[in-house]
C-alpha cells in the first residue's frame, strides 16, 4: 500500500528498561529532531514496556491520529523481543520469513566467526507480509515499514526499528529518510543564534517583538543551562533554496551582538578552540574549584592537542603554592578565593606550561563553607595573555553541579574574550 501525504507522526520506544529508568531514551530525542528537520511535526512520545497487550492498545491509539509511527526497540532474538510480531498481529498480517534477511544473518554470524546461528536469531528473519523489510547492516534484527489502512479512511505508516542507537540511527539514514523525504513538502531548516552573559528573560525580552511577530522564519527561546539561545527555524517548501533566517539572525546581532558567541552549531569549548587555533595560541589551566572540567570540556573536542597543553588541578592550597608558585603572602593576605590568587594562578601557570594565555579558576562551590564576606557561589577567574593579566569575579546560585557547570562556560567564555580582545 502506497504512502500518503505525511503530516503528522508519532515516536513509540518499547522497553521495560526504559520504564525503569534504567537507560535514557535518546532514541526518542533524536528521532524527534530527524522528523523536525524533515519538516514532519510529532506530537506523541509514549514508552511502553515489553508486553504485547499494552503495545497492541498503543497502536490502537497511534494509528487513529498519526499518519506516521516510529517504533524503536524489541526486534531482538529473544522472547521479550515482541515488537515486530506484535505489530503483524495488529495489522492482520502473517509474519513470513524473509529469505534475505534470513541469508544476511547467516552472514552476520559467520563474519563473527560462529558457524551455527542460535536458532533464536531466526525469529529476526520474520516479517509481516507486505512490508518493506530495512537492512541492518550494523545487526542482526532488520527492520521494516509496514503502510496500512488507517481508521479513519486514509493510510497510517509504522516503522520498526532496532533499539541500539548504533543500529537505529544508519537504519533511518539510510531506509527510512529517503522514503519519507517523498512523502512530505515542506522542510524545517534550523540556525542556532548562541549567547552568554545575559539572563535568558532579559534576551527574551530585548526579541520579544521577533518572537511574537515572526511566522516565517519564527525565533523560540531554546532552554540550556548557563547560556542563552535561541533557534531561527525556517519552514522550505521541498526545493525551495532561498534563505530567509539571515535577515533576522541580523536583527538579533544588532540588539545582542555583545553576548553572542557562535551563530551556528560550535558549542564554547569548540569556538574557544578555534579561535586560539587561527591565532596559533596555546593555552594551559589552573583550576581549583571546577577540579579538571574546563580542561576535560577542551579535550573532548578532537584535535584539541594543538591548542591544549596541560592543567594543573590545584585544589589544595600547598598544590597552588607549589606548582603554580603562587606566593604564601597572597593566600595569607587575601585567601584562595580572591582576585589576588586567581591572577597568581593564572600569571604562575603561564611560566609553568609556557603557553599563550592560562586560565585560572579559584572559586566556592559550596554548598557549605561559604562566610558573608565570601558567600557560596563566589568565583574568581582570571586570563594571564601575552599582554596584560584580566580578572573577573561571579557570584553564581544554585546547587554545587550547577557552579561548577556555568564556572566553566563562564571561565570559557572570559578566556574567548581576552583572546579577541
Ligand atoms: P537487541 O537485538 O539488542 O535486543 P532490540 O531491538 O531488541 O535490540 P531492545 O532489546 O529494546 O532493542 O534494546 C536493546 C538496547 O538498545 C538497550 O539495552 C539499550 O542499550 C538500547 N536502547 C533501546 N531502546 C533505546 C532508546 N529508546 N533509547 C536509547 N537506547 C535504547
Ligand atoms: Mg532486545
Amino acid at each position: 500500500m502506497k504512502m500518503n501525504k505525511i503530516r503528522s507522526a508519532e515516536i513509540i520506544c518499547v522497553g521495560t528498561e526504559l520504564l525503569l529508568g534504567q537507560i535514557i531514551n535518546t532514541n526518542a530525542a533524536w528521532l524527534a529532531r530527524e522528523l523536525s528537520l524533515l519538516g514532519i511535526y510529532s506530537y506523541y512520545q509514549t514508552v511502553v514496556g515489553d508486553n504485547a497487550e499494552r503495545l497492541t492498545n498503543m497502536l490502537e491509539t497511534a494509528t487513529g491520529r498519526s499518519d506516521l509511527i516510529i517504533l524503536t526497540g524489541g526486534l531482538g532474538p529473544t522472547q521479550d523481543d515482541l515488537t515486530m510480531a506484535t505489530v503483524a498481529a495488529f495489522a492482520g498480517r502473517p509474519m513470513l520469513l524473509h529469505q534475505e534477511s534470513q541469508q544476511a544473518i547467516a552472514a552476520r554470524f559467520q563474519l563473527m566467526h560462529q558457524r551455527r546461528v542460535p536458532s533464536n536469531n531466526w525469529k529476526q528473519a520474520m516479517m509481516p507480509e507486505g512490508a518493506l523489510v530495512l537492512p541492518n547492516n550494523n545487526g542482526t534484527a532488520p527492520g521494516a515499514m509496514l503502510t496500512i489502512a488507517s481508521s479513519n479512511n486514509g493510510t497510517v505508516t509504522l516503522v520498526m526499528l532496532p533499539g541500539p542507537p548504533s543500529e537505529m540511527q544508519p537504519m533511518f539514514n539510510e531506509s527510512v529518510r529517503p522514503q519519507l523525504v517523498k512523502c512530505t513538502t515542506t522542510r524545517l531548516k534550523h540556525c542556532f543564534v548562541r549567547m552568554i552573559g545575559i539572563g535568558e528573560s532579559a534576551a527574551e525580552s530585548r526579541l520579544l517583538d521577533l518572537i511574537s511577530s515572526q511566522t516565517n522564519p519564527t525565533v523560540a527561546p531554546y532552554a540550556a543551562e548557563g547560556e542563552v539561545m535561541f533557534r531561527v527555524t525556517q519552514s522550505l517548501d521541498r526545493d525551495e533554496e532561498m534563505d530567509k533566517t539571515a535577515e533576522v539572525i541580523g536583527e538579533i546581532q544588532k540588539r545582542l551582538g555583545d553576548y553572542i558567541y557562535e551563530i551556528g552549531t560550535r558549542s564554547l569549548p569548540e569556538v574557544v578552540k578555534d579561535l586560539l587555533e587561527e591565532q596559533d595560541s596555546t593555552v594551559s589551566l589552573a583550576e581549583s574549584c571546577t577540579g579538571g572540567m574546563i580542561s576535560a570540556a577542551l579535550t573532548d573536542i578532537p584535535g584539541a592537542s594543538t591548542i591544549f597543553t596541560g592543567c594543573v588541578v590545584a585544589y589544595d592550597k600547598q598544590i597552588k603554592v607549589q606548582q603554580l608558585h603562587v606566593p604564601e603572602t597572597v593566600i595569607q593576605e587575601h585567601g584562595e578565593v580572591s582576585e589576588a590568587c586567581a591572577r597568581a594562578m593564572a600569571t604562575g601557570c603561564r611560566d609553568v606550561f609556557n603557553t599563550t594565555y592560562s586560565l585560572a579558576v579559584t572559586g566556592l562551590a559550596g554548598p557549605t563553607g561559604g562566610s558573608d564576606e565570601k558567600p557560596v557561589g563566589l568565583i574568581w577567574l582570571a586570563v594571564a595573555g601575552p599582554q596584560e593579566v584580566a580578572t573577573r569575579q561571579l557570584q553564581l546560585s544554585g546547587s554545587r553541579s550547577r557552579i561548577r557547570r556555568v564556572s566553566v562556560l563562564q571561565a570559557l567564555d572570559f578566556l574567548r574574550r581576552q583572546i579577541l580582545k
